[in-house]
C-alpha cells in the first residue's frame, strides 16, 4: 500500500492529471467528499487530504509515502528526511515583497530603515532580508497578509503572488521578487527504499507527464 498526501484546491486540481497519467484515479472527489482518506482505482494506492503546510510533516514521518508540496511550504518546513525527486512545475507563483502604493521602499533600503514585515513565511523572509543586510521585525500571520500594511500592522508583506489581482484590489504593489515558487513531489526516504516498485513508476509517470 502507498499513501499520497495532497491538499485540496489548486494542488489537488493540478495533480489530478498527473495522477491520471500514472493510472491513479480517486473514487471520490475531495471537494465534494468529507472523507480525508480517499481510495483510488488502484487497490494499493490511497490519497489523504491534509492542509497544504502539513504535507511535509505527514511524509517526513512516514504517515504518507509521497506528497506534493509547494517550494514555500518545503522551505518553511526545512525538508528534513524528505527526498525531492521532481519539480512538478504546478501551482506556479512568486514569493514577493509588497508595500502600500506610494510607500517608498527604495528610500527605506537606502536609509537602512528598520521595516516591519508581516508574513506567513517567516523563514523565507528572514533569510531574504538577512542576505540583503536589512534589519526587519517579522510579524507572523496565518493569512490575509494584504491587510497588514493597510491598517498599520506592518510596512511590508512577504506573500505569494500569481496574477497580482489581490495586491491591486488592496492598493499594494510588489517591490521585490524573492523567488519563483512551484510544487514538488516529495517522498519519504525509507519508503523510497522499501516500496521502490510501487513508487518509482509513479515518479516516472509524473516525470513523463510534465515533460
Ligand atoms: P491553507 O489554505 O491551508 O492555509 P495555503 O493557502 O498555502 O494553505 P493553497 O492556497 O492551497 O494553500 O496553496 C497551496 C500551494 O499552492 C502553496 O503552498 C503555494 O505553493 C501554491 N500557491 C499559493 N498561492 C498560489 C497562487 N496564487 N497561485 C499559484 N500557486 C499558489
Ligand atoms: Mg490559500
Amino acid at each position: 500500500m502507498i499513501t499520497i498526501a495532497l491538499s485540496k484546491g489548486r494542488i489537488f486540481e493540478e495533480t489530478s492529471p498527473l495522477l491520471e497519467a500514472a493510472g491513479v484515479v480517486p473514487t471520490e472527489k475531495p471537494e465534494s467528499s468529507r472523507k480525508l482518506i480517499l481510495q483510488t482505482n488502484q487497490a494499493e494506492v490511497r490519497l489523504i487530504i491534509v492542509r497544504a503546510s502539513d504535507v511535509p510533516t505527514y511524509v517526513q514521518n512516514g504517515a504518507a509515502d509521497i506528497g506534493i508540496a509547494g517550494r514555500d511550504v518545503l522551505l518553511e518546513h526545512g525538508g528534513v528526511g524528505l527526498y525531492q525527486p521532481l519539480d512538478l512545475n504546478i501551482a506556479r507563483c512568486k514569493m514577493m515583497v509588497a508595500v502600500r502604493e506610494g510607500f517608498d521602499y527604495a528610500a527605506c533600503l537606502q536609509q537602512g530603515a528598520r521595516l516591519k514585515v508581516a508574513t506567513k513565511y517567516v523563514k523565507i523572509a528572514r533569510e531574504h532580508f538577512a542576505a540583503k543586510g536589512m534589519h526587519v521585525d517579522l510579524i507572523k500571520l496565518y493569512g490575509s497578509m494584504e491587510l497588514a500594511p493597510l491598517v498599520g500592522l506592518a510596512d511590508a508583506i512577504v506573500d505569494l503572488v500569481s496574477t497580482g489581482g489581490t495586491l491591486k484590489a488592496n492598493k499594494l504593489v510588489a517591490v521585490e521578487e524573492i523567488m519563483p515558487i512551484s510544487s514538488r513531489l516529495i517522498v519519504n526516504q525509507a519508503s523510497f527504499k522499501l516500496k521502490r516498485q510501487l513508487i518509482q513508476p509513479i515518479i516516472d509517470a509524473f516525470a513523463q507527464a510534465i515533460a
